[in-house]
């Protein structure tokens, strides 16, 4: 599968660029995991917004959801002007204020996930996992037609059950949301320490770290990260791309 890093920010989008959001592609198949400020905008540096079947919304934190009434309007001005007549399909948790929306919504389907929850999509099989956050929140574990595995964190503390859902991922995107020594527990995150830890418990074949903190020097992060003993470790990059 290819995966683009289409934003990457905590909280709020660096200028020009976006907060959480991950396109995943194979065989014809796109799925967008978040769609915070700014996905909306930059999806279309490598996909056209009205190819965008498929949304799977891990929680509805601003930063990994705020886009999400711009692909549904998209999806409606779609089908108004008869371009495009699919649904848009909208995975998430049970819980949030867009539920009520999205399942009013006409030209979208919105499909409940939950612990234990299995989706597939074309290649892909989805998991959750739910996350120790503030909000209901889900990790993610894809699995392709080939086996290739990517897990996705999203926001979460560290914790075992975490790891178990991980483990033996070829692609760990990881929250990465303090630097080493801050309380992340207490926010519902991980620091780089604990990313790295979650990165090596997990046996992970390569890790980006994501979810980023605007202050500071972010080569610290990935330092404090490789202390843990696995040294595929990278920062995430608006556009970067992975196939695994
Ligand atoms: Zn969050």
């Amino acid at each position: 599968m290819k995966i683009t890093v289409v934003g990457l920010w905590n909280s709020f989008p660096k200028n020009n660029e976006a907060t959480s959001g991950y396109l995943l592609e194979k065989d014809g198949f796109s799925v967008l995991i978040d769609a915070g400020s700014g996905i909306a905008a930059h999806v279309q540096d490598y996909i056209s917004i009205h190819d965008i079947h498929h949304i799977i919304l891990t929680h509805y934190n601003h930063d990994h959801a705020a886009d999400l009434e711009a692909f549904m309007l998209s999806r409606k001005l779609a089908g108004r002007f008869k371009h495009r007549n699919q649904r848009l399909n909208l995975y998430g948790p049970e819980s949030g204020e867009p539920v009520r929306l999205m399942k009013r919504a006409k030209y979208s389907k919105f499909h409940s996930i939950k612990k234990n929850s299995t989706v597939e999509i074309g290649p892909f099989k989805f998991g959750f996992h739910r996350n120790v956050h503030p909000v209901e929140t889900y990790a993610v574990r894809i699995v392709d037609d080939s086996g290739s595995t990517l897990v996705y964190t999203s926001d979460s503390s560290y914790n075992a059950g975490l790891v178990r859902f991980a483990f033996g991922a070829d692609l760990l995107l990881t929250d990465c949301s303090f630097y080493e020594g801050f309380d992340a527990r207490s926010e519902g995150h991980m620091n780089a320490g604990e990313a790295g830890l979650l990165a090596a418990k997990s046996d992970a074949g390569m890790t980006i770290l994501t979810n980023l903190p605007h202050r500071g020097a972010l080569e610290a992060l990935l330092d404090s990260a490789k202390q843990h003993g696995k040294e595929d470790i990278q920062l995430a990059e608006a556009g970067m791309v992975i196939n695994i």
